[in-house]
């Protein structure tokens, strides 16, 4: 497998992800634009954002906002300001739709939309991708692709490294069989690393509201493994201004920061930065000429669907 070929004297790519969904989280797959639901999105974008971007310029952290069309057309003044930190936009729909409820013409017109508004408002085209939801639909990797992104990220196929994502062709009774490899470098993430379904409430669907000092925690040892024991690596984590800007969180949020900076060789990056640190073996190559191979074979008739 390919590998980062990271900064002279870097032994880790930290990615500190932002994803800036505000309103339209609730939006899109929660289907829930109650005026109690906005005001949680609205915190986001009025307080949350103020507040990270604090954070941030204090320990010199540049980073990815995964923000939704939607989010640059309501809060442009919030964007505005993430923009002037220097940090990077990337691309995370128009209104946080579901991948997997639409069909290809309709995912694929959401994503022109927010092409769109990132022109209009910031002026700027983002190079990465990252699906709402981290739900993909079987057109997803081929809309990727078409658009020209650089990379992806949204699937969980590696951990620690990034990769180059496969088809997969389903097949229920001899075993699936991976496919064509994309060109799309992607940059993997994880549900351990990301604040909302620990510490996100959401009345009937997620407690949230876990311990802050077992997320630092459960944080702090992914970090550590990959800083002590993968070469290379890069640690992608994911926050939404919503739920880590509450005063509690940014509390545990910071002694994390303070502690990865405190140690030598960690590389605070955008993703962009890190796409461009990738280097092909032989192996990647191998697997991008491969036969481009995905046919869903139907569930078997005598197993039940549920
Ligand atoms: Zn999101």
């Amino acid at each position: 497998m390919g590998h980062l070929k990271l900064p002279e004297g870097k032994k880790i790519a930290v990615n500190l992800g932002t994803d800036f969904d505000a309103q339209s989280l609730w939006m899109g797959g929660f289907n829930k634009p109650s005026p109690s639901y906005m005001s949680r999105g609205e915190f986001g974008a009025m307080v949350g954002v103020p507040r990270l971007l604090e954070l941030y310029e204090k320990y010199d952290v540049t980073t990815t906002w995964f923000t939704p069309g939607h989010t640059v057309d309501t809060f442009p003044g919030a964007c505005e300001a993430v923009a002037e930190k220097g940090h990077e936009f990337g691309h995370h729909g128009y209104f946080h739709e579901n991948p997997t409820l639409i069909d290809a013409g309709c995912e694929e017109e959401l994503i022109d939309r927010a092409f769109d508004t990132f022109e209009k408002r910031l002026g700027i085209r983002p190079t990465g991708y990252r699906s709402p939801y981290w739900d993909y639909s079987d057109n997803t990797l081929d809309i990727v692709e078409k658009k020209g992104f650089k990379y992806d990220s949204s699937l969980m196929g590696r951990d620690l490294v990034p990769y180059r994502p496969q088809r997969w062709a389903i097949d229920w009774e001899n075993g699936n069989k991976a496919g064509k490899a994309s060109h799309v470098i992607e940059i993997p993430v994880s549900w351990y690393l990301d604040d909302f379904p620990a510490l996100g409430c959401v009345t009937g669907y997620q407690v949230g509201q876990q311990d802050s000092k077992t997320i630092y925690e459960r944080w702090r040892d992914i970090f550590d493994y990959g800083y002590e024991r993968v070469e290379n690596a890069v640690y992608t984590s994911c926050v939404h201004p919503q739920t880590i800007g509450q005063p509690h969180h940014m509390m545990w949020y910071e002694d994390l920061i303070k502690y990865m900076a405190s140690k030598d060789g960690v590389w605070f990056a955008t993703l962009d930065e890190i796409a461009d640190c990738w280097v092909d073996d032989d192996e990647d190559k191998e697997k991008m000429e491969l036969p481009d191979i995905r046919t869903t074979a139907p569930r078997p008739e005598y197993y039940p669907n549920f």
